[in-house]
């Protein structure tokens, strides 16, 4: 059995260039690797500068045709898409487990979350409609209209590998756009995969290219993605070092460019909260895909009055938790993507207890060993704990006491992040106060999830530009024009 059959490809380990399947051109390869098991699942090319030019002509010379088709036949290959997306969604959910480590039922949930934008902007790509407005000068009539931006570079993370990707493509296809799609060093199977639907799903040459590639790759690929100037927009989902690169790079060509980098969230537990609630929000926001998410919960802030309460029961259902492989049954907790995350969060631990924090459940690597953490709660974590002040990336909640909704609000609004917080009252007006506070771009108030195609989802301050989902998201992929008629 060769090694994409092993993994479970719905299609070749290669890269996809103007609707061909391409290896790199000097042939060479980098092993992807299952994080719970170390194992090698295929080899992908090495793509580089070259490589990434021909996607980007290719995008470009498919541009005129794509843009010229209807809004409904462009909608009904996204439909089409979506469907085999979840026709396959088993197969997918599974090598999205060996790829990226998270348990099986989250992958089958991410198959069809993504899935979603694709029938979402499938139906908006319908409704981009323009403007007609009353003239503004003697003898004239002036129209708006909304025109595709023109080719798209996409870069994605490894923490949602399907979704990451339908949630830029969709938008952007329906919109008219090609684009070139750059995703994940740790997870380029699953782009793969996504891919190989792309194409029984009828999605024209050119429209959809995928260049992959190892980590040193990255900059030369992002490098052609930011400064040819055919392509028009960048759409990055990573951390805020590497988007902040990016949009410098991308300045020089003056590229429309829409990120989604990292967070800190605050989960905020008032004094009239209804615990029961809390804890279910937390251990959702807190320890889906081991914390490896840009709006998992990294800063736990608790009312004097029910932190004891919160703390214990926040601990009992952390240490209920199934640490194992995502293809266990029962798994709650996978592995973390690599080493470095594990550095991270030890390195987190650390520095919150010699700052004073309690390590209440948890704290060490799990005998499993590999990349398998125990999860874990820290009480009494400094503001200034390393923590709370940078996004942690790993299944370890940092509980700090407040005493009043003024310092809460404070402590929140206390970084230069600003993508998601989360609070939890009974007190409708506190509810208007407190939203209407927070520095961030989502706001979830007694829950602990709120991601859907239909929403919009993005940051406000260092967490990014742009929105995706939503009615936004495919404004960010359209440009308006103007049409001024005289004579009239
Ligand atoms: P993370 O910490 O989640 O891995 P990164 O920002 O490093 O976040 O990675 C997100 C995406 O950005 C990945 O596809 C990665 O390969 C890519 N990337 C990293 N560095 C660069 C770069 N210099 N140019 C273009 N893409 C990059």
């Amino acid at each position: 059995m060769s090694a994409p059959d092993r993994a479970g490809l719905l299609g070749p380990a290669l890269g996809y260039v103007g609707g061909r399947w391409t290896a790199a051109d000097d042939g060479r390869t980098f092993p992807v690797t299952d994080p719970a098991t170390g194992q090698i699942l295929a080899e992908v090319p090495r793509m580089g500068a070259r490589e990434t030019v021909r996607a980007i002509q290719a995008a470009n010379a498919a541009a005129p045709g794509w843009r010229a088709l209807s809004s409904d036949e462009r909608g009904q290959l996204l439909r089409t898409w979506a469907a085999l997306l979840i026709d396959n969604r088993d197969q997918l959910a599974r090598l999205l487990v060996r790829e990226q480590g998270k348990p099986l039922p989250e992958a089958a949930q991410e198959v069809t979350y993504a899935a979603s934008f694709l029938d979402w902007f499938a139906e908006e790509g319908r409704r981009a409609y323009g403007d007609v407005i009353p003239a503004g000068l003697p003898g004239t009539r002036m129209t708006a209209v909304r025109e595709p931006v023109g080719v798209g570079a996409c870069i994605t993370p490894w923490n949602f590998p399907i979704a990451m990707i339908t949630r830029k493509a969709a938008p952007a296809l329906a919109a008219g756009c090609p684009i070139v799609l750059k995703p994940a060093e740790q997870t380029p199977l699953c782009a793969l995969a996504v891919c190989a639907l792309s194409e029984r799903a009828g999605i024209p040459a050119g429209v959809f290219n995928v260049v992959v590639g190892d980590a040193e790759d990255a900059p030369a690929v992002g490098l052609e993605l930011t400064t040819r100037p055919e392509v028009r927009k960048l759409s990055f989902t990573g951390s805020t070092t590497v988007g902040s690169l990016l949009m410098r790079q991308a300045a020089d060509t003056i590229k429309s460019v829409s990120l989604e980098l990292g967070g800190n969230a605050p989960f905020i537990v008032f004094d009239d909260a209804d615990l029961d609630v809390a804890i279910s929000a937390a251990m959702a926001a807190k320890f889906r895909n081991a914390g490896q998410t840009c709006v998992s919960a990294n800063r736990f802030l608790v009312a004097d009055s029910v932190y004891d309460d919160f703390l214990a029961a926040l601990a009992e259902h952390t240490a209920a938790l199934a640490v194992g492989n995502g293809l266990d049954p029962g798994t709650d907790v996978g592995p973390l993507i690599d080493q470095a995350a594990i550095r991270k969060i030890e390195r987190h631990i650390a520095d919150a207890v010699h700052r004073g924090a309690k390590v209440v459940t948890g704290g060490e690597p799990h005998r499993l060993g590999g990349t398998f953490f125990q999860p874990t709660v820290l009480a009494d974590c400094p503001p200034n704990a390393e923590i709370c002040c940078e996004e942690t990336f790993g299944p370890v909640a940092a509980v700090t006491r407040f005493n009043d909704e003024d310092e809460a609000v404070r402590h929140a609004n206390k970084t230069p992040y600003g993508l998601a917080a989360y609070f939890f009252t009974r007190d409708t007006r506190r509810v208007w106060r407190v939203s209407e506070a927070l520095e961030t771009g989502i706001v979830a108030v007694n829950t602990g999830a709120f991601s859907s195609p239909v929403a919009p989802f993005g940051g406000v301050k260092q967490s990014g530009l742009g929105r995706e989902g939503g009615r936004e998201g495919i404004g960010d992929w359209m440009e308006t024009k103007y049409v001024c008629h005289g004579g009239i």
